[in-house]
């Protein structure tokens, strides 16, 4: 018989879109690609307001690419502890290829271990930790991987007291300088970053993150090449060949990463032996330091001037279009599309039996 696999799509998260382009290349390969004819499609789509849509409503979703407009989802079926929809019954593993907050940082992750059925990548404790940039960044310190300097900073000092922001704001300048990034502790495609100069800038992006987000963090800004490499694996994860990405705009911002033409991804990127195998070592590492599980994507900057590899962040549930880095990634290191689809619905039943 046929596997059925749940594929968890869309979610109330700023990279919804995101999530049903990935959703969309899955799908395809699951459907047609010929190593994948053990496994049979069920599509869930979840809507921006946290609505979960099943059978055709969700199927249609994933041929035309266009998420269903929010009011359209009066009297569907709403996810409660008390009334799943009924198809949920039928799934043998979920594939949760949700980007972002209420699918990469835990939250689904826990409502799935609580079905018990198995699934694929990270569980809750790493998919929690990657999400949130400050304890990420704690645990990469505490497994000794270099990062950028950086200042956290909650939403009451930034909007609660009149007293507290300019001096919050002289401590961040006075730590970091500038140029600084400004991001909200748990989110993704760069939704919510802003990359400043001046105090000015500063202040108008610090209340914009705390629009975003509870928590805040402030880095330090380098000057550098930005590198990825794909992890796959469970508790002997292995590290695929480096990616770069190039752009002439002022950083990846989310518009760099989804406008066609924008960006440029080089694989492999042109570095040295040993630098990849640094960067290697520190992507497995970033891996164990989240207790992350079946795939991630670890994401570096390296700092030519100096040969320093510093890490910037994991993504546990990483874009996974057809031309989105990790997969390129992986092909590029001998695994094609449908085969890591493969490989990765295999890993998330092997890890259920741990
Ligand atoms: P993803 O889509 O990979 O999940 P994200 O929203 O988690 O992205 P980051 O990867 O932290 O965001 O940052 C987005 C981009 O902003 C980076 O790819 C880089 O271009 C720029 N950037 C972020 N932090 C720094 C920094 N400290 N110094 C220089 N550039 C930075
Ligand atoms: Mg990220
Ligand atoms: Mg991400
Ligand atoms: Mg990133």
């Amino acid at each position: 018989a046929k596997l059925n696999v749940g594929l968890l799509f869309g979610g109330r998260s700023g990279e919804h879109e995101v999530s049903i382009s990935s959703a969309r290349a899955i799908a395809r390969a699951l459907v047609t690609a010929p190593n994948t004819e053990n496994y049979a499609l069920r599509p869930f789509y979840i809507q921006k307001d946290g609505c979960w849509q099943t059978g055709a409503i969700a199927q249609q979703v994933l041929e035309t690419g266009i998420p269903l407009p929010v009011d359209e989802s009066m009297g569907a079926t709403r996810l409660s502890l008390w009334q799943f929809p009924s198809d949920v019954a039928d799934v043998d593993v979920w594939f949760p290829i949700l980007h972002g907050p209420n699918g990469e940082d835990g939250t689904i992750q826990g409502l799935l271990k609580l079905m018990q059925v198995p699934c694929v990548g990270s569980g809750v404790l790493a998919s929690a930790l990657g999400m949130d940039k400050i304890a990420m960044k704690s645990a990469f310190a505490q497994a000794g991987l270099s990062q950028v300097d950086y200042v956290t900073v909650t939403r009451t000092e930034v909007w609660s007291n009149p007293c507290v922001f300019p001096k919050l704001c002289d401590r961040i300048e006075a730590v970091l300088g500038y140029p600084c990034f400004v991001k909200p502790a748990n989110l993704g495609s760069s939704v919510g970053i802003a990359k400043v100069r001046t105090r000015a800038q500063l202040e108008a992006a610090l209340d914009s993150a705390a629009s975003y987000d509870r928590r805040i963090i402030v880095e330090a800004g380098v000057t550098a090449r930005e590198v990825e490499c794909a992890v796959l694996g469970n508790d002997q994860p292995k590290a695929s060949v480096i990616g770069e990405i190039t752009y002439s705009s002022d950083f990846y911002d989310y518009e760099t990463k989804y406008t066609e033409g924008k960006s440029r991804h080089l694989i492999p990127a042109p570095l040295s032996s040993e630098v990849v195998a640094q960067i290697q070592d520190m992507a497995i590492r970033a891996f164990k330091a989240v207790d992350a599980a079946g795939i991630a994507r670890v994401d570096f900057f390296y700092v030519e001037s100096t040969g320093k590899v510093l890490i910037n962040e994991i993504n546990t549930m990483p874009g996974f279009t057809a031309t989105s880095m990790y997969p390129m990634l992986w092909a590029a290191s001998g695994i094609p599309f449908a085969d890591l689809i493969d490989r990765l619905i295999q890993l998330g039943l092997e890890r259920s039996q741990e």
